[in-house]
């Protein structure tokens, strides 16, 4: 399937989530954009110690699952982890085809905070682009407001724009019109 990004939910995903996501991947890479059947909870990546879900278990079982398209974005509403940090918003293969973002650390109340949606959603907008933006082969951006910056906190992420800058636009010139 040329030209599809597929969105798979990995659990339970709100459905309200997956159609914002949908909708701002379709407008941003100028791609067809289908949401999949969802994959059953990760319960093989679970870390009893941790208490979280080990995010390269994760890939691969999305990688092994068959889903169709272009490119594979797997959405997880639990926390991941990668062995050598504490956590992780979202882990993709440079290069690869299939990437994933977990929602958990997105939300204010993961911080005691009072929720805010709208907030959720674009911080959840961002980190797909941005993992799917590795698959397509562009890796860290010095460029505060580019989706490709890193984000250490979500302070960095709120910081950044949901859009490529110029330079990491001209790696992808058929993908995302400016
Ligand atoms: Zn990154
Ligand atoms: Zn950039």
């Amino acid at each position: 399937m040329e030209g599809v990004i597929t969105l798979v939910p990995i659990g339970t995903v709100a459905e309200d989530l997956l159609s914002h996501v949908e909708s701002a991947l379709r407008e941003i890479f100028q791609r067809r954009v289908e949401v999949a059947d969802p994959l059953p909870h990760p319960d093989y990546a679970y870390n009893q110690q941790r208490q979280q879900y080990l995010a390269g278990a994760v890939l691969t079982r999305l990688r092994k699952s068959g889903a169709k398209g272009e490119r594979v974005l797997g959405i997880v509403d639990e926390d991941l982890y990668t062995p050598d940090l504490n956590f992780v918003f979202g882990q993709a293969a440079l290069g690869g085809r299939e990437a994933v973002i977990a929602l958990p650390r997105l939300r204010q109340s993961f911080y005691g905070l009072p929720e805010e949606d709208e907030l959720f959603l674009e911080r959840a907008v961002k980190e797909a682009v941005h993992e799917l933006g590795h698959t397509y082969g562009l890796g860290h951006c010095p460029d505060a407001r580019c989706v490709m910056h890193f984000s250490n906190s979500l302070h960095d992420t709120d910081f950044k724009s949901r859009n490529f800058c110029a330079a990491c636009r001209r790696y992808l010139p058929r993908l995302v019109s400016s």
